[in-house]
């Protein structure tokens, strides 16, 4: 195990506390990616507690443990994000390539403000620069499961993250 079910639920209390005041007055928009991010997401926004809405948005790019290198499109966002103030909530910002093409895509919709949060970050992993405001855990360069994120399909429940060891 790398990061258990308490550290993570005290690290994303931290998260919150930091959100509430940061967004303080702003009305935000959570953006959960999902599959991944949904019980982050679950976590964090139950200690939310400013006005906010919340959407749930799908951006399909991954494929069992090599990232494919292209995405699809992002389906499920229904909400006008021009002159909103977004905060992005995902699972994991490996390559970054994901997030950068993410950020590409919702900046084009002209929000007033756009924040990422991430449970998990790779740094040796990461080769985009990319601006995130709200980071989890800094892991290593493996392959991580469970708090949301699977492995063909498994241990997205598992409520702790773990290295896969194959
Ligand atoms: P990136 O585009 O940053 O390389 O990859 C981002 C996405 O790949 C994440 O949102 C996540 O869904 C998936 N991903 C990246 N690293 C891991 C990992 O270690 N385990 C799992 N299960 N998914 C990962
Ligand atoms: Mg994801």
């Amino acid at each position: 195990m790398l990061i258990s079910a308490e550290q993570i639920r005290a690290r994303v209390s931290e998260l919150a506390q930091q959100i509430n005041r940061d967004m303080a007055g702003k009305n935000p928009l959570f953006l959960v990616m999902l599959n991944g991010a949904f019980m982050f997401a679950a976590d964090l926004l139950k200690q939310i507690n400013i006005p906010c809405e919340i959407s749930f948005v799908k951006y399909a790019s991954y494929c069992g443990t090599q990232s494919s290198g292209r995405l699809n499109k992002l389906i499920g966002l229904k909400e006008s994000l021009r002159d909103r103030c977004i905060v992005i909530l995902e699972d994991i910002v490996d390559s970054g390539l994901t997030m950068s093409r993410l950020l590409d895509e919702i900046k084009a919709k002209k929000p007033a403000e756009l924040h990422v949060a991430t449970c998990a970050l790779k740094p040796e992993a990461l080769n985009s620069e990319l601006e995130l405001d709200y980071v989890g855990f800094s892991l290593p360069n493996v392959f991580l499961v469970g708090y949301g994120l699977d492995y063909g399909g498994y241990g997205r429940n598992l409520e702790a993250i773990y290295e896969l060891k194959s």
